[in-house]
């Protein structure tokens, strides 16, 4: 049960956490601490921990893990 999830920057491809609650926020853009770039989390190739659908919001091109 995820308290934290994590999302892989479209730039560097590095995983980082951030809190779903923040995903689930409409127009908030994501920041990677490695490259310091700011997203919205629908340009993340990889989203771990986080059901889009449970929050209401679509992330298209995004393939995402459950756990
Ligand atoms: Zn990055």
């Amino acid at each position: 049960m995820g308290l934290c999830a994590y999302v892989r920057c479209p730039k560097c491809q590095q995983d980082f956490v951030v809190s779903p609650s923040m995903l689930g926020v409409e127009g908030i853009e994501a920041h990677c601490p490695f490259c310091d770039v700011y997203f919205p989390p629908g340009e993340s190739p990889r989203i771990v921990g986080w059901s889009p659908e449970r929050s209401g919001i679509s992330v298209t091109g995004a393939l995402r893990d459950r756990n």
